[in-house]
């Protein structure tokens, strides 16, 4: 491409500092040094995540350094690779990863876990491996979140943060199994081994939240309950396969009581997708004794949970779960195929598309609980 090997100048919207809006900015994306690939991103969701690193900076999350380029919910096309990247080439639809995958780890080569290491600390740290982001914006370094930095139209990635999915799938729709589709769906599927005939609850119907209802059909539950504080999540929550919503506000007593009086013990398994500590004891008192399973899907760095234990000597399971619990490069490519192939729904979360000019609107979407995802254009802005 022409492009190889020069510097890439391109709009992207920077958070300069927490709380304030992101501005979008002309900035240089110097191009990809050894194992690392660059990437002409073309559609970007945007998480919760990527608005509460911003707006809750230090309450949820973990401090990273600003400037930042935020996002990490893509879809987009290799422009040119670094030395000794083999995975992908130049014109590959890719989705890049905040989640690595080397393929030889001892945690790659496990079926227990998804968590490879790699690159890890600088990756959270906001930069690649060799300490520095290929992002620059007025002459100043601005950080990569996680690694990743969708809200560019532009960005470097490690090799090991790549998939490279089939040429036919439309990049303005897989983009969402960078994070929340496939988190929440894995969360159901991977974490929680949902079976069939079991009753579930789902507390939250976010994006996140609608893929574990969404993980739970699939997975032939016979009961759904979807919990959510904005009732206007449950129409789409019963189009995913809900049997039943509630809303704790319509209530005066706890919403685990209410759950486990609705199916007489206690859920088999409770999914978390809100990331609030309370909401998280919630889930787990809402499971069944003997055999109930939580899962936390629900995003929280800084905080933690006090738990009766009376309620896990009972034999019930809390687990965690980053990502849903898929093997990022290399299960991605597999959730594209059960896209195309119309086992898993991803129209159904879009609720808005904008360009990049308009990213601050979908936080506001987001945030007024009037989207599930906004799907941003990188090139058409
Ligand atoms: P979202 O903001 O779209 O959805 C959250 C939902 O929770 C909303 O519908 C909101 O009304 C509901 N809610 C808020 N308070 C509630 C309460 N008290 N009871 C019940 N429902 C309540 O967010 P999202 O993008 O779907 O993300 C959900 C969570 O998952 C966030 O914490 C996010 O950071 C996290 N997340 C985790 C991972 C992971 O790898 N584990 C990946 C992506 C996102
Ligand atoms: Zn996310
Ligand atoms: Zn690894």
């Amino acid at each position: 491409m022409a492009t190889d090997g020069k510097v890439i100048t391109c709009k992207a919207a920077v958070a300069w500092e927490p709380g304030k809006p992101l501005c979008i900015e002309e900035v240089e994306v110097a191009p990809p040094k050894a194992h690392e690939v660059r990437i002409k991103v073309v559609a970007t969701g945007v998480c919760h995540t990527d608005w509460e690193y911003l707006f809750e900076t230090g309450k949820g999350m973990k401090f990273r350094p600003f400037p930042l380029v935020l996002g990490h919910e893509a879809a987009g096309i290799v422009e040119s690779i670094g030395p000794e990247v083999t995975r992908v080439s130049p014109g590959d639809k890719v989705i890049p990863l905040f989640l690595p995958y080397c393929g030889e780890c001892e945690r790659c080569l496990s079926p227990k876990t998804n968590h490879c290491k790699k690159n890890w600390t600088n990756m959270q740290a906001g930069v690649l491996a060799d300490g520095t982001s290929r992002i620059s914006c007025k002459g100043q370094q601005v950080y990569q979140f996680l690694g990743v930095s969708s809200f560019s139209q532009y960005t470097v990635v490690p090799d090991t943060s790549v998939a490279k999915i089939r040429s036919d799938a439309p990049l303005d729709k897989v983009c969402l199994l960078g994070c929340g589709v496939s988190t929440g769906y894995g969360a159901a599927i991977n974490a929680g081994k949902v079976e069939k005939d079991s009753s579930c609850a789902v507390f939250g119907l976010g994006a996140v939240g609608l893929a574990a209802v969404m993980g739970c059909k699939v997975a032939i539950a016979r009961r759904i309950i979807g919990v959510d504080i904005n009732p206007d999540k449950f129409e789409k929550a019963r189009q995913f396969g809900a049997t039943d919503c509630i809303n704790p506000r319509d209530y005066s007593k706890p919403i685990q009581e209410v759950v486990v009086e609705m199916t007489g013990g206690g859920v088999d398994y409770a999914l978390e997708c809100v990331g609030s500590p309370a909401i998280m004891n919630a889930a787990l008192e809402s499971t069944r004794d003997a055999w109930g399973t939580c899962v936390i899907a629900g995003w929280t760095e800084t905080e933690t949970m006090s738990i009766s234990v009376e309620k896990l000597l009972m034999g019930r399971t809390l687990k965690g779960t980053y990502f849903g619990g898929w093997k990022s490069v290399k299960d991605v490519p597999k959730l594209v195929d059960d896209y195309m192939n119309h086992k898993l729904k991803l129209d159904e979360f879009i609720t808005e598309k904008l360009p990049l000019v308009q990213i601050n609107k979908a936080f506001d979407l987001l945030k007024s609980g009037k989207s599930i995802r906004t799907v941003i254009s990188l090139q058409d802005s």
